[in-house]
């Protein structure tokens, strides 16, 4: 074969797999799912670079022992590189960005650096919202029933009665993990009967309108994603149509143009 046939081959197989992928692309599938397991991975608050990371965690468990939203689980077996290695999945728990960030302190090998405990240095990743027309808040829906009660499945620390009744309260002999986890859901509990906007009201972010608000669209209203707003992942846990997204280690400025409406 000619050098000249060598090339034309080259370039023929590169741009087929460039088409294939557009066409996937195109048609909303964006990765295979071999592909998927190398998406990047939403870390505790404090993380250092992937990298890093991988280096440094010990898979000890520390960060979750001490969590007191149930927020941090280790990796199984599908986690690739990092099996065993402490992350979160924001749709069954989001980091409720503790003050103190006990994670943190716990962690004995640097992989979540102890002097990132404040809000301010806190950076998981920007949160993106996917298929705006599906929001409940654009038509005034209430969040289904549905929806709520598996935000209740969400906590572990409930009792039977608490967990058949969907409703807690507080009783005053709550260990402080026990009674963090209840605020939220009777917090949820004097949400769930008004128009949608749970991402919003939920957001644990100190001033949560500077990391997402309610903006007027199409005659009803959108979340709108703001320069604060940390990854934290409890919008995501608390959507009941399923759409919005972190994406992990990114910061506003790397996927937003500011004072766009980012639909
Ligand atoms: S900041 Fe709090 S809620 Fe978030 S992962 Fe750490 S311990 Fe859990
Ligand atoms: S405490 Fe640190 S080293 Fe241990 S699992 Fe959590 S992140 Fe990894
Ligand atoms: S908008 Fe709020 S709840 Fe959602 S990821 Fe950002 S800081 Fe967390």
């Amino acid at each position: 074969m000619s050098l000249e046939d060598k090339k034309r081959r080259k370039f023929i197989k590169q741009t087929t797999s460039v088409g294939i992928l557009s066409l996937l692309s195109g048609a909303g599938i964006y990765l295979a799912p071999s592909l998927k397991a190398s998406e990047p991975i939403l870390r505790p608050p404090g993380a250092v670079s992937e990298e890093q990371y991988l280096k440094l965690c010990i898979k000890c468990g520390q960060c979750l022992q001490v969590c007191p939203y149930d927020a941090i689980e280790l990796e199984d077996i599908d986690g690739g590189a990092s099996v065993g290695m402490a992350f979160i999945d924001p749709q069954k728990r989001g980091c409720y960005l503790c003050e103190a960030f006990p994670c943190m302190l716990a962690c004995p090998s640097g992989a979540l650096d102890h002097e990132h405990d404040n809000i301010k240095y806190v950076e998981m990743g920007m949160a993106i919202i996917n298929n705006i027309d599906a929001c409940l808040a654009l038509s005034g829906k209430k969040p289904p029933k549905s929806a709520i009660d598996n935000i209740y499945n969400h906590t572990k620390i409930l009792s039977d009665q608490e967990k058949e009744s969907k409703k807690v309260n507080l009783t005053g002999n709550e260990t402080e993990k026990e009674k963090l986890q209840k605020d939220v859901l009777i917090k949820l509990d004097t949400l769930k009967e008004k128009p949608c906007s749970l991402c919003a009201d939920m957001c644990p972010f100190p001033t949560s309108e500077d990391a997402i608000g309610m903006i007027d669209y199409k005659g009803g209203l959108m979340p709108e994603i703001r320069e604060a707003c940390v990854g934290c992942g409890v919008c995501v846990e608390m959507c009941p149509v399923d759409i919005i997204k972190i994406v992990p280690r990114k910061k506003y400025s790397d996927i937003y143009i500011k004072g766009k409406k980012n639909v």
